[in-house]
């Protein structure tokens, strides 16, 4: 097997129970947040919830590899104001830190937003400032940005904000991306039928390159092509199609990394990786 489906599975009791929660939906991979997403402060790790992960993790078959966490959404590294990005910044280490206890090898987050306060430029460069930073002060943990829809004042939705972060980063061999299928589309990235998806596959080699693809949020688009508007609809639902999905999942490029089912109701979770790997060509 070469593919590894799965999804943004809940973390209710602790983080230990993530891997468990991957394994009872059928999936080969998983996300999950490191701790609550929409608090700022969370207590540390007791040694007892990271050893029930790395046990529960070793028992699920699940590979670190294929383990993608995501941080918190109200972390904006590109935040203007230089006491909140300080805020933001603490908080992004404090996650990195979280993912390492785990033994654990990515984080997974969204660059930042400018507020419309700065350029797009301007915002790129204090972002990467905080990624170096981050990476100085951490170890064994590949930051992986994600690319976004481009909603309200997100830096993100061209592959040339991704490849600018990559250039200012020092630590070339901690940075990584993630492909996020609905997000890209509504960056104007095209993917629906077989020309427009090599289009989109061949610049996003030729400004980023496959080599730094870490994982994938696996998402049809509620949104249209090109409105920088961030609505998931299931796999085949929305204005993507299931096209997009088929080439992806029969396409080496994707082989061995983290495919992260982000669709709105979980409950349909175990019937869409079914999906995904029937698409598989033998
Ligand atoms: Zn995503
Ligand atoms: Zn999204």
């Amino acid at each position: 097997m070469k593919k590894f489906v799965g999804a943004h599975v809940k973390t209710a009791g602790g983080v230990q129970n993530a891997p468990l929660n991957a394994v009872e939906i059928g999936a080969k991979a998983f996300a999950l947040f490191l701790k609550n997403q929409r608090r700022w402060f969370a207590k540390p790790y007791d040694n007892k919830a990271i050893g029930e992960f790395k046990k529960n993790l070793k028992e699920s078959g699940i590979l670190v590899k294929h383990v993608l966490p995501h941080d918190s959404y109200l972390i904006n590294l590109g935040n203007p104001d230089k006491e909140k990005w300080e805020k933001a910044l603490n908080a992004f280490i404090d996650e990195v830190t979280r993912a390492s206890q785990l033994g654990l090898d990515k984080l997974n987050f969204h660059p930042g937003a400018h507020l419309n306060q700065i350029s797009e430029e301007d915002c790129l460069k204090i972002i990467a400032e905080a990624m170096n930073i981050t990476l100085e002060q951490t170890e064994g943990v590949t930051l992986v940005i994600e690319t976004t829809a481009g909603q309200g004042s997100n830096v993100g939705y061209k592959f040339e904000h991704l490849r600018t972060l990559i250039d200012l980063v020092e630590d070339k061999s901690r940075v990584g991306v993630c492909i996020d299928t609905c997000h890209i589309f509504a960056g104007g990235y095209d993917l629906r039928d077989e020309k427009a998806y090599e289009k989109t596959m061949k610049e996003f080699n030729d400004v980023i390159g496959f080599n730094f693809l870490r994982g994938v949020h696996l998402n049809d688009a509620a949104s249209e092509l090109g409105s920088r508007v961030d609505r998931h609809a299931h796999i085949g639902e929305g204005n993507i199609g299931i096209e997009a999905f088929r080439m992806i999942m029969n396409d080496s490029r994707f082989d061995d990394i983290p495919l992260i089912l982000e669709t709105p109701k979980e409950e349909r979770w175990p019937e869409e990786i079914k999906l995904l790997y029937s698409l598989i060509e033998k």
